[in-house]
């Protein structure tokens, strides 16, 4: 998998620019504020899955255009694809691939990316939503189905949400309540499902990568938690329902009186220990960093065994941030597939990984 070439048009603070990206490995750099994350940004944006900066399509197009656009000639899967991304003000994105028109989710599995900012160093120490982002962005670009369902599970999680904090003002509310409650209940089943089966395959990749990394000391381990009444999460979808569905009658007393949702995927978990200790509690910075970093090299070679290539892998601003140790543990796991790393300063790394270096300024690339 890889990006040949992309061109950006009134994309962030890119005006009009094209880039011709190396096979391997390729060094972006420049000082803050010139538009370095922006183009890895275009980049992640052809996986289908959503910015990882933010839900905005808006915030996607130039301050003074109308409209934005990425234009990508993609290697994959030994086929060239040209995939168009089009925002414009107001009105949906559009997805044009090889000239047709289709959906953000059909781009699953045609052009993937796996992504590994400064933050990511903390998955381990922050709250779960940082676990289930990760689970979430990497489904939805290997499962076409998933995209949908995690959307339709958030407009139902929202208007839900909307009753429970309503309903005193406004009891006639109430009669959609349980409508919704039967949705998210549904579409639940199924994401459990494919969450566990993803957590599995994590688990199975990032164990080994872990004890490597920490000389053979350290086991790490992963663990998918979601409902509690959930028995077996990888169960057939009808049988997670009705557990699902026993949860939600068990509590909605409860999320009538908090005016809140109390029970749904929304707050699942993986539950990461480290030689059996929670590494939330227990592990130290250096230790949580490692396992994080051993959990984001996992991600992507089950990427390479779900596609058969590598993702693009995507480093921003993360080497600066790690001492030597870990940097050379990640350089030397980023062969075999296309990689754009950012930095401030290029000369170490473009030396260190035979990277070719690209300048960025003020939303110029030379
Ligand atoms: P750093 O090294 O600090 O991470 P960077 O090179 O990664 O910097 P970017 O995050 O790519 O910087 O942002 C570059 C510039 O793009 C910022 O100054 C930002 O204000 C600007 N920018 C962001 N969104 C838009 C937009 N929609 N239109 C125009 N400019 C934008
Ligand atoms: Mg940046």
């Amino acid at each position: 998998m890889r990006v040949e070439r992309i061109a950006l048009s009134g994309f962030r603070n890119y005006d009009e620019e094209t880039v011709t990206f190396e096979p391997a490995v390729n060094v972006v750099c420049g000082p803050n504020a010139q538009g370095k994350t922006n183009l890895l940004e275009a980049v992640y944006l052809l996986t289908g899955a959503h910015s990882f900066r933010t839900r905005f399509d808006r915030e996607l197009i130039g301050f003074d255009c109308d409209w934005a656009s990425i234009l990508a000639d993609v290697e994959s899967g030994d086929r060239s694809q040209t995939i168009k991304l089009l925002f414009r003000r107001g009105q949906r994105r559009q997805v044009i691939v090889n000239g047709a028109k289709k959906t953000s989710a059909s781009l699953a599995g045609l052009m993937t990316a796996v992504l590994f900012s400064p933050d990511d160093l903390y998955l381990i120490k922050e709250g779960a939503a940082a676990r289930r982002r990760l689970m979430d962005s990497a489904i939805c670009q290997l499962r076409p189905g998933y995209a949908s369902l995690l959307a339709d599970y958030n407009k139902l999680y929202e208007n839900k949400t909307r009753i429970l904090k309503d309903w005193r003002e406004k009891p006639s509310l109430l009669t959609a309540l349980d409508e919704f409650s039967d949705g998210l209940a549904r579409c639940s089943a199924r994401m459990i499902r494919y969450r566990a089966s993803f957590a599995e395959r994590l688990a199975a990749a990032a164990g080994p990568i872990h004890r490597d990394f920490s000389g053979g000391k350290e086991a790490l381990s992963l663990t998918y938690r979601t409902v509690s009444t959930v028995t077996d999460p990888r169960a057939p979808a009808e049988e997670i329902y009705a557990q699902v569905e026993a949860h939600q009658a068990a509590h909605r007393q409860a999320e009538l009186d908090a005016g809140q949702c109390l029970t749904g995927i929304h707050k699942d978990d993986l539950d990461i220990s480290i030689n059996g200790m929670a590494a939330r509690n227990y592990a130290s910075q250096g230790q949580a960093r490692t396992a994080a970093l051993s959990i984001k090299l996992a991600e992507r070679e089950i990427f390479k065994a779900e596609t058969g290539e590598y993702p693009v892998l995507l480093l921003d601003d993360v080497l600066s941030e790690l001492d030597v140790t870990r940097q050379e543990f990640v350089l030397n796991r980023i062969g075999g597939g296309q990689t754009l790393i950012t930095c401030c300063e290029d000369e170490d790394i473009s030396r260190r990984t035979g990277g070719k270096v690209f300048t960025v300024r003020e939303g110029r690339i030379r």
